[in-house]
């Protein structure tokens, strides 16, 4: 694999300037942990905001500053005050995050921070494009940069592009409500690989590019003309070791270089040992549940009178976007709460809620997940939530119990936890009761499944696992591309053609002379391909067949005074130039009246939907039906019909939106070669872009030149990407 790189917002180290001496402090998080270990591995740069707004800085302190970066391999882009305000603070914060995290009601539509989210992506992609050279490949992470795989993508199309979205993928109908949702889904499906933490929001994802772009999916593919993209669930895992190092670290230090907080927590239990305490860490953000955790502590404390005294809840919130109104009430709301709960419960010696309202230092990080009874996380949205796996890798003894949201995307890899619906204040107060209650045995039988799970699923697990995949999506890529029709293969068939005396050229209709029409009956050839095919046909050595799944009757009329053969139905009936139509196979139609009526029941529960029928098959038709609902019926379908074609010996076709069951031993192979019997064809030549123009793939000799049109794979021998490619081809076959 080539160099990697890494784009995110900000790049993993801040920096300090004083008195004219820059330095940079290198960031501890776990995304810049984990990235490191891949940028640097495969000597990639990291390319991000370093930090400080551009106007505060002067040029020559400027370039200063970039050199330093230059050395850690970062690049930077130079962000002002304003885009920071309109880009960072206003859409990444205002639009997206409230948008993603379910929160409509908080959602900014101002266009002017939309313009500048567009133009700030651009730079960071026009940055990493200046850095990029084709066949690297770039890792872009987070909401911020939602853009920036298509601005890469289009530029270069060589580089293979990752892009990992570290928070919450809503729903459809909450996706929707933003106007600029499609431009959202196109930026990143400028992307090779989509990494979401969990599979829920892959699924919403795919059901917004369904709905608003069309394309097709199926398992973990999204299929665009010319490209695979592949999505997938890799939940971020945290650096496991540096928690359970520092946490053992922890308990063997001596009294005298205990930390304040340490003494203050152990003085809490010395003064009697059945206290407990019940930790609670995040950002002060609406995402994170914070009142509703205080009100079930309340409420914990007024059902069960018992703990009053004796449990104390620790709540520390990190100063967030503190100038953006919600958050300012959001602070205020927490502040009396808190000031609620500790009038109505709190005493000289004894205070509920012990409240930091700041961010603390790694090493009281530690000591309060060793120290605290139980987690509780309560986020009412959460797209991963970091805080618990970090409780349970600090967890050395193996007891301690984590109560955790539905709503965050940790609670799909954390059975073990007690689960509770956010909202749900009563359940919320009632687990705290038997988190604070449950025997050691089995706080421990749980927390040694949830170590081992986040232990062996790390951050860095986690990035090789995304790394992997990128070089998988780059190989499947590469073989997409492999069989394209380019110069020096249209210089050998069209050699071969010149050099032949009879030819078979086989030509499906649909989605290969055509494109695809909401109603069939409307695909009718144009004036361009009237003439393609009519120079085709001056030359006497052609013998050109039609071979299509369609009914007799329109490509009759529509190819009349054509010198055209015509094979329909998928092979059942052949008819050729001014003779009449010839049935190729004696197959019978007795089982339509068993099939009928459960397409007729497919049609009545899915609209837009209708049948078709031809004399040897059914066709169930859903191009013009909703596309999410159809392709979930078309599965039930096809999974109804599997029992029944065995008794009847059908054959399921599944071609462009649409389901035919045909009698068996039918298909466009057989047709072709059927064809071609008894004449001495010395080129062979078949172009088809769906399912059943693979049978004719397979079955025409070795030495045929088969075609498939768009990118999927396929028993041809090559293919080109579009219906108008197969038009340029044969024009330039011909020339
Ligand atoms: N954290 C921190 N300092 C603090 C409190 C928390 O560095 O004073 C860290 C914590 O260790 C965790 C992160 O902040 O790694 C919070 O991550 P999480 O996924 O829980 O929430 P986010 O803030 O990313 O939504």
């Amino acid at each position: 694999m080539n160099r990697i790189h890494i784009v995110s917002n900000r790049l993993p180290v801040s920096i300090n300037v004083n008195d004219d001496q820059i330095e940079l402090i290198p960031s501890v998080g776990g995304l810049a942990t984990g990235m490191r270990s891949v940028y640097k591995a495969y000597k990639g740069k990291w390319i991000g905001w370093p930090g400080l707004p551009s106007d505060d800085i002067d040029q020559k302190l400027s370039g200063r500053i970039d050199q330093a970066l230059e050395k850690e391999d970062c690049v930077s882009v130079h962000l002002s005050k304003k885009e920071i305000d309109l880009y960072y603070d206003g859409f990444s914060n205002r639009t997206i995050w409230p948008l993603f995290h379910y929160f409509a009601q908080y959602i900014d539509y101002d266009p002017e921070l939309w313009e500048t989210f567009v133009h700030v992506n651009q730079k960071f992609a026009n940055k990493a494009l200046e850095t990029l050279e084709e066949g690297d490949t770039i890792w872009i992470h987070d909401y911020q940069l939602l853009l920036v795989p298509e601005m890469i993508k289009s530029k270069k199309p060589g580089v293979t592009v990752g892009f990992f979205l570290h928070i919450p993928f809503p729903s459809f109908e909450v996706f929707r409500i933003l106007p600029w949702r499609k431009e959202l889904i196109q930026g990143m499906l400028g992307a090779d690989l989509i990494g979401f933490h969990t599979y829920d929001y892959q699924r919403h994802f795919f059901s917004s590019v369904r709905r608003l772009m069309g394309y097709d999916i199926s398992f973990n593919r999204i299929q665009i003309e010319d490209r695979i993209i592949i999505v997938d669930a890799f939940p971020m895992g945290i650096d496991y070791d540096k928690f359970k190092n520092a946490a053992i670290g922890v308990i063997q230090k001596p009294l005298q270089e205990k930390s304040k907080l340490h003494r203050e927590l152990e003085k809490y239990f010395l003064l009697s040992p059945d206290r407990k305490l019940i930790l609670s860490i995040d950002r002060l953000d609406y995402s994170k549940g914070i009142p509703n955790r205080l009100q079930a502590f309340l409420k914990f404390l007024e059902t069960y009178p018992e703990f009053v005294g004796k449990v104390t809840l620790i709540m520390l919130a990190v100063p967030s976007r503190g100038t953006v109104e919600h958050y300012i009430n959001l602070k205020k709301e927490v502040d009396e709460l808190v000031g609620k709960v500790n009038g109505q419960f709190g005493n000289i010696n004894y205070t509920p809620v012990w409240y930091f309202y700041r961010s603390m230092p790694f090493e009281n990080l530690i000591e309060l997940y060793s120290s605290c009874d139980v987690c509780l996380v309560t986020p009412v949205r959460d797209g991963m939530n970091l805080v618990a796996k970090e409780y349970v890798a600090s967890r050395t003894n193996r007891t301690g119990v984590i109560i955790l949201s539905e709503m965050a995307g940790v609670a799909k890899e954390m059975g073990e936890a007690l689960i509770i619906n956010p909202n749900n204040i009563k359940e919320i107060a009632d687990s705290i009761k038997q988190a604070l209650t449950m025997p050691l045995d089995e706080q421990r039988e749980r927390m040694i499944f949830l170590q081992d799970r986040i232990k062996r699923y790390d951050v860095f697990k986690w990035s090789s696992e995304f790394v992997k995949s990128l070089s998988k999506v780059e190989k499947i890529q590469n073989s997409m591309h492999a069989k394209r029709v380019n110069s020096i293969i249209m210089e050998k068939i069209r050699s071969d053609y010149q050099n032949s005396k009879l030819r078979a050229i086989f030509l499906d209709y649909d989605g290969t002379l055509t494109g695809f029409k909401k109603n069939p009956n409307d695909a009718k050839p144009n004036e361009e391909l009237h003439q393609l095919l009519y120079q085709l046909e001056e030359d006497p050595r052609n013998v050109i067949t039609i071979i299509s799944g369609r009914d007799r009757a329109s490509l009759e009329t529509w190819f009349e005074g054509h010198k055209i053969n015509l094979i329909v139905e998928h092979g059942v009936w052949s008819k050729k130039v001014d003779r009449e139509w010839k049935m190729l196979s004696n197959a019978t139609d007795t089982w339509k009246s068993s099939i009928q009526p459960i397409l007729e029941t497919f049609v009545d529960r899915t609209p837009g939907t209708f049948i078709e029928e031809k004399n040897y098959s059914l066709v169930w038709h859903f191009r013009k039906a909703e596309p999410e609902q159809a392709d979930l019926r078309a599965n039930e379908l096809k999974d109804e019909l599997t029992t029944m074609i065995a008794n009847h010996n059908l054959e399921i076709l599944e071609g462009n939106k649409v389901i035919e069951v045909k009698t068996g031993g039918i298909n466009k192979g057989i047709a072709a070669l059927q064809f071609l019997k008894n004449k001495d064809f010395d080129f062979v030549f078949a172009v088809g872009d769906d399912w059943t123009d693979e049978y004719m793939f397979k079955e025409l000799p070795e030495s045929a030149h088969t075609i498939k049109v768009g990118l999927k794979h396929t028993a041809a021998k090559y293919k080109v990407e579009s219906v108008s490619a197969v038009r340029t081809f044969l024009a330039d076959l011909i020339k």
